[in-house]
């Protein structure tokens, strides 16, 4: 069996958004690096980060209720609201870099303006919210948000939300006309188009199936062509580990000590897509309502347009559910083949600790289409099934670990940059908030992972991100300036004509 071996600077596993987040970076900042991607499906952007496996917002915590907690004085605390709202400005403006330098083209093949909703019912969550955006508008990053309890205004905002509805609730809502609607299924197809222009090499059907680190420090991956079935041996100075649920078992595989103790927990996601173009036409906004009790964050109802293949949609979800994948092309043992002696203890904690979750998610992948239905009609009050298909869109593989706070076993809803203490490897665990903050994480794996080059490219780093290393909430000035500069250069603040 023959064997083919290279020598490269960097090696990116797995073709999503944040290997194109990372690898673009690291050719702005030097394009001499040389960078290999391997990739084992057929294309770019196949699993979570592709346009109908994730819900496409551009998460800045505009309409996010669980960003936004209640204290036990009743104040609202919206710290890690700022702190997402900050990540996603990162974003921006990087995707307007892009765009002004030409890697990107048309800002609509990938980002559409769209007001973003908070929608709630009842008085004890109509003062939550009112009492959320005050607290939240007072801030600049949160500067324009409206809130309304009043039917009329709603039946502006959202027509067909408020259509047959009984108004003996109260209800309000809140709505930021800034809010966005991602494709980054499509953007991440044209950043690994341009990588590709940028001598990238880039290899489908090439599954990373083990690698270790050699007596050099450097890393030796071992890759199975999936057309010859031949085992393939590449080496690099620094691998990044970006296969979203398939990078615990790398991680593991790597045997860094900073992998131990940590274990996955993957969460489907399922979406109700609307087939009937008049319904369609009638809604323009996301729109994300209050999360039931027992369910996890990720699993908030949402009734979203989305701007996918050059047609407005409509999508409700995500209803959770549970399979043992940890990609929505990966096996039914993914979950049993993570657990090893280290992670043993923190998995058992972890499943003791969320018997309840558990049950929820398999109660709610049980859900007939009309149950599922009825949840829509709580946002469509005369919802039709007939008008609804149901699709299955991405895994998310939320991280286990053992934490101060939590204790053993601890079930996190966020992203986690996991890094070896020389810099020489990092993977990506979790998804949230996801593909939104790919440039703030991919960023955060550059300070991690080439502290000496830093200094040299901190001048790059600022022409790209104009914020870069100060926080916009301190900075009303430069707020103005870098959200004048994306909405104009992503074409964000144009009326836009809406198709269908
Ligand atoms: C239901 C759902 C809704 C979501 N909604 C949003 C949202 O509204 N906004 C948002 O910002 N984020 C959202 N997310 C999260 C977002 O989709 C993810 O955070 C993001 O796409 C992760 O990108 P990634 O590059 O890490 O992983 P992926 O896009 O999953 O890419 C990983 C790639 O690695 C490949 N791979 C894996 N293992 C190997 C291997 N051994 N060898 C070679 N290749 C390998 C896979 O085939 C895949 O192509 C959502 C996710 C889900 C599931």
């Amino acid at each position: 069996m023959s064997r083919q071996e290279t020598k490269t600077d960097v090696i990116l596993i797995g073709a999503g958004i944040m290997s194109a987040t990372l690898g673009m970076l690291l050719k702005e900042l030097d394009p001499n690096l040389q960078i290999t991607v391997f990739e084992k499906l057929a294309s770019a952007g196949e699993e979570s980060s592709n346009e109908w496996n994730n819900a496409g917002t551009g998460h800045a915590a505009l309409c996010e209720l669980n960003y936004t907690v209640e204290k036990p004085d009743g104040s609202v605390d919206i710290k890690k609201a700022l702190e997402i709202n900050e990540q996603f400005q990162v974003s921006l403006q990087f995707w307007s870099y892009l765009v002004n330098n030409q890697v990107l083209h048309n800002p609509e093949d990938f980002i559409m303006p769209l007001p973003h909703m908070s929608l709630v019912l009842g008085e004890k969550n109509v003062d939550f919210l009112q009492k959320r955006f005050e607290a939240m508008v007072r801030n600049p990053l949160f500067e324009g948000m409206e809130f309304s309890k009043d039917p009329e205004k709603l039946k502006e905002w959202i027509p067909l939300i408020m259509q047959n509805r009984d108004y003996k609730a109260p209800i309000a809502a809140t709505k930021m006309d800034s809010g966005t609607d991602v494709n980054f299924g499509a953007l991440t197809r044209l950043l690994f188009a341009n990588l590709a222009k940028k001598d990238v090499g880039i290899h489908y059907k090439h599954s990373v199936n083990d690698l270790k680190r050699t007596a050099d420090g450097h890393w030796e991956v071992k890759v199975q062509n999936l057309d010859s079935g031949i085992t393939e041996t590449h080496s690099a100075k620094f691998v990044f580990v970006g296969g979203g649920g398939g990078s615990l078992h790398l991680l593991q595989k790597s045997g860094i000590p900073e992998g131990k103790h940590m274990g996955g927990f993957p969460v489907s996601g399922i979406f109700l897509v609307c087939k009937n173009p008049d319904i369609v036409a009638k809604h323009h906004a996301k729109v994300y309502g209050k999360a039931k009790v027992g369910a996890p964050p990720m699993s908030v109802p949402h009734l979203d347009t989305r701007f996918i293949d050059n047609k407005k949609s409509l999508l409700f979800g995500p209803f959770a559910g549970f399979s043992p994948k940890f990609l929505k092309t990966g096996s039914m043992f993914d979950l049993i083949s993570s657990v090893k002696p280290d992670n043993l203890f923190t998995m058992l904690a972890a499943g003791a600790k969320n018997m309840s979750l558990t049950s929820y998610l398999i109660q709610q992948l049980m859900l007939s289409k009309e149950k599922r239905i009825e949840e829509l009609r709580e946002f469509i009050p005369n919802a039709k099934a007939d008008d609804w298909d149901l699709i299955v869109a991405g895994q998310r593989v939320q991280v286990i670990k053992d934490t101060e706070a939590g204790g053993k076993g601890t079930l996190q809803f966020g992203t986690e940059v996991v890094t070896a203490a020389d810099g020489s490897i990092a993977a990506l665990l979790g998804a949230s908030p996801g593909a939104s903050t790919a440039v703030h994480v991919m960023l955060e794996v550059i300070r991690k992972c080439f502290p000496e080059q830093i200094p040299e490219w901190e001048s790059k780093l600022k022409e790209m991100i104009p914020s870069y290393g100060i926080p916009l909430k301190e900075n009303p000035k430069l707020l103005h300036e870098v959200h004048t500069l994306t909405a104009q250069t992503l074409r964000l603040s144009e009326k836009k004509p809406i198709y269908n």
